[in-house]
Parts: structure tokens; sequence; C-alpha cells
């Protein structure tokens, strides 16, 4: 499998489904969100599963870290399910723009510079509310950039 700079984020159903339930149900006075698991295959990562913010995380009105053990079930789980590795992870912004902020690359930075953790790019999907409803920015940050890519998003069914 190579692996290109990432150029789309693609969340299938199941992932997006996460995600829309807890965009639904999450107070947003802080900050919520969750790891992201999937395979990055050329210049596409596709995302298989989405987690939840879990008991530990931290969620204040302008940062959001995810709960490490939470997480890493989750993690063990679908890799057990169908070899999704850690791709990156999504959270809000409810009253910013969706661009990763200083503290969010700071985290990014940390990631890609633990070579066990082996990521090629850690990819980012920030929400923010926009006229009612709520919309996704993807971003592909590699050591010294961060950069825009396009987000598919799959429609939950049901
Ligand atoms: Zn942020």
């Amino acid at each position: 499998m190579t692996q290109q700079p990432v150029t789309t984020v693609h969340l299938t159903a199941p992932a997006a489904r996460v995600i829309t339930t807890e965009l639904r149900t999450s107070d947003h006075t802080t900050e919520t969100g969750g790891i992201l698991l999937g395979h990055h295959t050329h210049d596409t990562v596709t995302v298989h599963h989405a987690g939840t913010p879990g008991p530990a995380a931290v969620r204040t009105p302008t940062y959001f870290l995810r709960d490490l053990a939470h997480a890493q079930a989750l993690a063990d789980e679908a890799f057990a399910s169908d070899g999704s590795i850690w791709v990156g992870e999504w959270h809000t912004h409810p009253t910013s723009r969706p661009t990763p902020s200083a503290r969010d690359a700071a985290t990014y930075r940390q990631l890609l510079g633990d070579p066990e953790l082996g990521f090629h790019s850690v990819i980012a999907v920030i929400f923010t509310p926009h006229e009612g409803r709520w919309e996704g920015a993807a971003w592909a940050c590699r050591l010294g950039s961060i950069a825009p890519v396009e987000l598919r998003l799959s429609r939950p069914a049901g």
C-alpha cells in the first residue's frame, strides 16, 4: 500500500452517524470530538470509525483533548473488526472558524513526532455551526504544514 500526501478525507456512513449523533446531543458550550480510525490508501484517508469524547476528555470552550483510555478501547475494537488504524481526530469549534488553532497544531505536531505512532499525516476534521447546521472542514497535518483537503461525507442511513 502506497501512501501519498492526503488530498481527500472520506467519512463513511457509520463514522458520520457517530459524529452527527454527538453533534445533535452534545452541550455546545464546550468543544466535543473524538478519534478517527480507518485507512490511508494513495491520496485518500477513508474513515471507518469515529469516536465519541469519552468520560475523561478535556472539554473547554476553546479546546478539546480526547480521553486516551476511551480512544484506546475504540482503536483496539476497530483494528480487530477491519484493521482500521488511528488516522486523526475530529472536534468542534462552537464559536470560531473551522481552522486548527495553535494548540491543535501543537497536539498534531506531537503525534507526528512520536515514531511509535507511525503517523504519515494526522487528519483533523473540524465542525463549526453555520446557518443552523454543522459544517465540517478537513485538514491534513504533516510536520511543518497543515493543508486543507476535500471532505467527502456519506449520509448516515436512517
Ligand atoms: Zn480546535
